[in-house]
């Protein structure tokens, strides 16, 4: 019997139960009967309560806010989100690359760092992480890299032998492979990291000038990290300590923010750089390209249903407003068509109906159908019409966000320009950004992880690979590991 204020129990039907404990028997002892209803709407949909978890990214949480831009950026881009005091709802999300939806928060892995920024015309999405570069530059590599972070086929184990193996024979992974053996590559909490687009964007303003940027959140909380002992330590004892700490953050009112700046490269610029800026294995030195400050994203409201509105939110990097395009950065272009499929094909076609996914602004498209469509739809269906249905308007959303190309077709790396290697930027963390501290910490790291399961001949390439980064702390892997 329901006590008194409590909502009484009904089906997912609306009617009312009479028991939330007892299914429908012959006598207290007998048989369970069929035609309990109720009991089986119960069995039957928890059967069916897990979703497919994301392929990558699987492990994470997140939370709203808002994000308030401070300076004005309004000659660099026209788009409504980054107009001088416009305050905009945004959706993030936290979390790592290769564990499952139970694994623990404290593996060494680059974290994910998804905004969704409802905006006036149209939902953004800002799918970065919290690294600025990544371990490969074309889009054909990305699903073999991931299976190689993630499981073999024959025992199910995570295997640092074929995470090596990759590496090594892929060497553009060396700078995020170096970052990520350092001590950004376990944060303190996804407060202390920063959030980077990683990617080269395009902005254009109001006159049709273009510019290249990258995008750099950087956290307001500081940079904090853990050492690989601390974080073992975490796995076992508290495997959700990340998720658990930004709920009871924002829940005790200590709001994380972040300050965004981007780097901003003329369009003409591009040509001409000593590497290719369209290269997501490099970051654009800040001395070349300085920081330049735009806005606040701050973090202030915790989910009230983690399933819908984290687990079926939907970022996607083709969600790009007018005065934001996308670059000749072929691993941007594979995302563009990667997201969106990966949520077709894991939430339905409809994904974008789920409240979390809706623009806060109206839709005209002329989408209909589909499994699981919960919106009406309305005559006309088609374009051109000449029934009142929507019409693109070319004049006041020109296609600009675009460049020139042209060639023949080929299956071939980015052309090679004099700065282009893969060592380089790599070296110069090591070697300029890292302390001694900080040092020694990647040279244990690194050793830690080779001598978990790395053998011959991949050992072998590993200490080349270092070494070719920097001597000096190729030779103190070498002798970490025995191997000289
Ligand atoms: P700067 O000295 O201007 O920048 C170095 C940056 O390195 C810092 O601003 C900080 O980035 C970041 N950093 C500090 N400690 C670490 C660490 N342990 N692991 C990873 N990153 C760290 O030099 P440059 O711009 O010329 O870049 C030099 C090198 O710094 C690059 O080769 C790259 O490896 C690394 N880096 C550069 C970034 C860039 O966008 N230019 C961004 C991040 C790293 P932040 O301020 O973002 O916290």
């Amino acid at each position: 019997m329901a006590s008194k204020g409590n909502k009484p129990t009904t089906t997912d039907a609306g009617i009312p139960v009479s028991s939330d404990e007892h299914s429908l028997t012959i006598g207290p002892d007998g048989p369970i009967l069929l035609q309990d209803h109720y009991l089986i709407e119960q069995m039957a949909q928890f059967n069916r309560e897990r979703i497919p978890e994301r392929q990558p990214h699987a492990k994470g949480s997140g939370a709203f806010g808002h994000f308030k831009v401070t300076k004005d950026v309004s000659r660099y881009t026209k788009a409504a989100v980054f107009q001088p005091s416009t305050k905009t709802e945004v959706l993030a999300r936290f979390s790592t690359v290769a564990g499952e939806r139970g694994s623990p928060d404290t593996w060494r892995d680059p974290r994910g760092f998804a905004l969704k920024f409802y905006t006036t015309e149209g939902n953004y999405d800002l799918v970065g992480n919290n690294t600025p570069v990544f371990f490969i530059r074309d889009p054909m590599k990305f699903q073999h890299f991931i299976r190689s972070q993630k499981r073999r086929a024959d025992s199910n184990l995570r295997d640092h032998d074929m995470q090596w193996d990759f590496w090594t024979l892929s060497p553009e992974s060396a700078h995020q492979v170096t970052w990520l053996m350092g001590d950004r590559g376990i944060p303190k909490t996804w407060r202390n990291m920063n959030g980077y687009g990683s990617h080269t964007y395009m902005w254009v303003n109001a006159n049709g000038m273009k510019f290249w940027v990258k995008y750099h959140f950087k956290t307001d909380q500081g940079i904090e990290f853990l050492t690989q002992e601390e974080a073992d330590h975490l796995a076992g004892a508290d495997g959700d300590y990340h998720v658990r700490d930004l709920f009871n953050a924002i829940q005790r009112g200590d709001h994380p923010s972040w300050t965004l700046h981007v780097q901003i490269m003329p369009f003409a610029d591009a040509e001409t750089y000593r590497f290719n800026p369209f290269d997501l294995t490099k970051v654009w030195p800040h001395g070349d390209y300085p920081l330049i400050e735009v806005g606040k994203l701050t973090l202030n409201r915790n989910p009230t249903d983690n399933h819908t509105e984290i687990e079926q939110a939907a970022f996607e990097p083709n969600n790009l407003v007018p005065g934001i395009g996308v670059s000749p950065d072929k691993m941007l272009l594979g995302r563009i068509f990667a997201y969106a499929d990966a949520h077709r094909a894991r939430i339905g076609a409809n994904y974008k109906q789920i409240p979390v996914n809706m623009p806060k602004c109206p839709v005209h498209s002329y989408s209909k159908d589909g499994a699981m469509r919960v919106q009406n739809v309305s005559d006309p269906v088609y374009a051109p019409n000449s029934k009142g249905g929507p019409q693109a308007d070319g004049k006041r959303y020109p296609a600009v966000e675009t460049w020139a190309a042209d060639g023949d077709m080929v299956r071939a790396a980015y052309t090679l320009r004099k700065d282009d290697d893969d060592f380089g930027q790599p070296g110069t963390l090591v070697r300029e950004v890292m302390d001694d501290d900080a040092r020694a910490r990647l040279v244990s790291n690194v050793v830690g992880h080779l001598k978990a399961g790395v053998s011959e001949p991949v050992l072998k390439r590993a200490l080349e690979y270092w070494g070719n980064i920097d001597k000096d702390i190729g030779d103190r892997i070498a002798k970490g590991v025995g191997g000289k």
